[in-house]
């Protein structure tokens, strides 16, 4: 199975903190792809992970590897869905 088809790398930033990390997330259906909210959660934690800042974890754009900017929604308690701007 090539897993390059269906999962890509997104780029999440915090403009506060000046920090950046990448989750892999799995394509749901053309220009819309879904990470686990334990993921998202880790991803937040790397951004910031001060339990008392309310800087928002995830603030600035949201990229894949062509510069690409997608919009980031909670889906269900399991799952954050990104699409494509
Ligand atoms: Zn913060």
């Amino acid at each position: 199975m090539n897993t390059d088809n269906t999962t890509i790398m997104l780029t999440l930033r915090n403009d506060f903190h000046n920090t950046e990390t990448r989750v892999r997330a799995s394509r749901l259906r053309d220009n819309c792809y879904a990470v686990a909210t334990r993921v998202w959660s880790r991803a937040c934690g790397r951004l910031c992970g001060m339990g008392d800042c309310d800087c928002g974890s995830v603030r600035g754009p949201i990229t894949d590897k062509t510069g690409r900017r997608y919009h980031a929604e909670q889906w269900d308690h399991e799952s954050i869905v990104f699409e494509a701007a």
